[in-house]
């Protein structure tokens, strides 16, 4: 199996260390953008309503307004006759009040007259003497079939925190109260490269000895699901001062750096060593306690992440999966946020060792039988790809377990 991740002196961290440091990782700055290109962006400040919304008592149905306590006893036996003193025209008001006796017509979204505080359904009304009255044959509670002035939101209610990635409903709101322009965080620019003699690319034919580059291809995909612009910067030999160079140009116009390969502690894993001398704080965490992925190792050069991933794309996958991801949204300024929300409570097909201390994350698919949903964990360790390819999601195996007995309860973490 994973031999070549067991580097003996490898100084791991726990998980959960390992997380509390990615989540220092500092924003990238903010910048303002059209609200119809805010989609997706993260907001940068927060919101709060600016004034009561509806800002009238408004209208929900086609109807009449009316005073409430004129049609609170109507019924079929004694129906209420009111007089139509005229209509409410879509958008503009009606310029005179309702009197006692009296109804406009309505339509969904009108602002009421002054005093009316309730719409009859234009269903339960019959129009009389060719449209002068409206003849009422049901009660209707008063206040029925309106919204009223700061029922939705009143005025400095807050709405949309700082660090939210706006939603289409988000930006409903900030259109509903005239935000044309607004402050956001850029999207990060983020390069991906592989390092690795091995590497060819994977539209050449491997010589023996060869291997495709996988991991460009993956890791910018994952890049790019989390909200990033994405370089695919090509592939670096094992060799320190070339890696240090890459990195170097592309920290120039890049506000993040993906590597993948080399960061083990081996003869030809220069990774640590291409790191070692960034601008401060430098490398923050070389190795985590987990499986698959340990050789993971974090930088950062100034207020810029520079990653080192595992080589094998399986490691590589689920190490972004696990931690990366979380890492690129605070990168892009958004808060703290579940990394895992598609969860599927599920029982563990077989029992699964581990070490305590050590968080793992098995593949798993997820199997219905017995009238029971079951993770089958898939065979094969780090260097096998078609395990992440099969799996519906993975199964973590907390650190501080022993592993999982077969059929203990776990949620399974969907892809
Ligand atoms: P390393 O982390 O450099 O020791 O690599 C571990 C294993 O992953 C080796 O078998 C590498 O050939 C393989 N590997 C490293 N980088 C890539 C990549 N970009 N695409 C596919 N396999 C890779
Ligand atoms: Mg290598």
């Amino acid at each position: 199996m994973a031999r070549s991740e067991a580097a003996p002196s490898l100084t791991l961290i726990p998980a959960d260390e390992a997380r509390r440091i990615l989540a220092e990782t500092p924003p990238v700055a903010k910048e303002r953008v059209a609200l119809a290109d805010a989609v997706g962006r993260v907001l940068a400040e927060p919101f709060a309503a600016p004034a009561d919304l509806p800002g009238e008592r408004r209208a929900v149905m086609d109807g009449y307004a009316v005073r409430g306590a004129d049609v609170a006893g109507a019924s079929a036996l004694s129906p209420v006759v009111l007089a139509v003193t005229g209509n409410v025209p879509m958008g503009d008001v009606f310029p005179r009040a309702v009197g006692v006796g009296e109804a406009v017509a309505i339509a969904t979204g009108g602002w009421l007259p002054p005093g009316a505080d309730t719409v009859v359904m234009v269903e339960h009304t019959a129009p009389m003497d060719g449209g002068a009255r409206v003849e009422i044959s049901r009660g209707v509670a008063r206040g029925a079939n309106v919204v009223e002035r700061g029922e939705d939101l009143t005025r400095g209610a807050a709405v949309l925190p700082g660090g939210r990635r706006l939603r289409p409903q988000d930006l409903a709101m900030l259109a509903t109260f005239g935000v044309t322009r607004l402050e956001v965080y850029r999207r990060p620019r983020v390069a991906v490269l592989s390092t690795g003699n091995e590497l060819c690319d994977p539209g050449e034919a491997p010589r023996p000895g060869q291997v495709r580059d996988a991991n460009q291809t993956a890791l910018g995909a994952q890049v790019q699901g989390a909200g990033c612009d994405v370089t695919r910067a090509g592939m670096v030999p094992d060799d320190a001062t070339a890696l240090r160079r890459a990195i170097a140009r592309l920290l120039d116009d890049h506000d993040a750096i993906l590597l993948s390969g080399g960061s083990s502690i081996g003869v030809k894993d220069v990774a640590a060593d291409a790191l070692a001398d960034l601008e401060p704080p430098g490398i923050l965490f070389h190795g985590i306690d987990i499986r698959p992925g340990k050789p993971t190792l974090f930088a950062r050069a100034g207020r810029k992440p520079v990653v080192g991933m595992p080589g094998f794309p399986t490691s590589s996958l689920i190490v972004f999966d696990a931690f990366m991801r979380a890492m690129l949204w605070r990168l892009g300024g958004e808060g703290a946020r579940d990394p895992w929300p598609a969860r599927r409570a599920a029982r563990i097909g077989r029992e699964h060792r581990s070490v305590v201390g050590r968080e793992d994350y098995l593949r798993v698919r997820i199997v219905e039988r017995e009238g029971g949903v079951w993770a089958e964990p898939l065979p094969g360790g780090s260097a096998t790809l078609s395990n992440v390819v099969f799996a519906h999601g993975l199964v973590r195996v907390d650190a501080a377990a022993p592993g999982l007995a077969a059929g203990e309860p776990v949620d399974v973490l969907l892809y």
